[in-house]
């Protein structure tokens, strides 16, 4: 391990994780694949090393601050980009079934590539909006564990996620630095899809020292049937309280 990869398994140390030397080559090799790919298409706007490390890796696996991946078996990661956060979580916790859903079709394909050349088994990555992958009984109410990182506002994302999301599972929104606004606007959307706020939990990247927040979001039943809406109206319209806009 060359200096940038210490200093990553020593942050990551801090959230409980510790890696093999095995686990810190597929993050390297991951590295590899999103600079070289980033060249054919857009993936990331962040290319040097440490910042990979630091920015996509590190910031993806702080959900192990929330959650227990030791006792988490599935997770489902929507408008997964170029893996992040369920790559890094997958392979810091090699026992998890990931399912990830976007709906860039060019994006599967870097995904897929990633998923073969790091050897990672039990990923299953698809091609579609989270709106109507959502209304597959596979997938409806069914994940232990569901994120999102940079998709849509909290509002609109729980339309996306809570119905991914188990009774009694969790849906965690990875969100940057401003989220008050964003948190109150999404109470009516989790209440009307089952979902309760829990906490939100605030951490800094270790280097550059930018804030960063986990919503925890509960789910506390089964999704009703006539959500999510059809593809392309939770952004549109996104579900707020009618009264408040009276
Ligand atoms: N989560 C990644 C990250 O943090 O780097 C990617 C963020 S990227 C800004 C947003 C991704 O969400 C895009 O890849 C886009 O295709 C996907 N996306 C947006 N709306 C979606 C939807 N309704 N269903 C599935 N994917 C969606």
């Amino acid at each position: 391990m060359d200096v940038v990869q210490q200093r990553f398994a020593e942050w990551v140390y801090k959230l409980g994780i510790t890696l093999t030397e095995r686990q810190a080559e597929q993050f390297e090799t991951y590295f590899r694949l999103l600079v070289e790919w980033n060249e054919k298409m857009n993936l990331t706007g962040i290319t040097e090393r440490e910042p990979v490390y630091e920015k996509h890796f590190y910031d993806s696996l702080t959900i192990a601050e929330a959650v227990d991946f030791n006792k988490t078996s599935s997770i489902a990661d929507i408008g997964s980009g170029a893996g992040f956060p369920s790559l890094p979580l997958k392979i810091a916790f090699p026992h998890l079934k990931v399912t990830i859903v976007d709906a860039l079709a060019k994006r599967i394909r870097f995904l897929d590539e990633v998923i073969a050349a790091l050897g990672l088994d039990n990923v299953t990555a698809l091609h579609g909006r989270a709106e109507e992958v959502a209304r597959d009984a596979i997938h409806r109410d069914h994940y232990d564990v569901v994120t999102a990182r940079a998709v849509a506002r909290l509002s609109v994302l729980n339309e996306f996620c809570l119905p991914f999301t188990k009774s009694g599972g969790v849906f965690i929104a990875m969100k940057g630095t401003d989220v008050e606004e964003e948190l109150r606007d999404s109470g009516y959307s989790a209440h009307v899809l089952k979902g309760e706020a829990r906490e939100v939990l605030k951490l800094k990247l270790p280097l550059e020292q930018s804030e960063r927040h986990l919503v925890i979001i509960d789910k506390k039943g089964s999704t009703p049937k006539a959500y999510p809406r059809k593809a392309g109206t939770p952004l549109k319209s996104p579900l707020v309280d009618p009264a408040a806009s009276q």
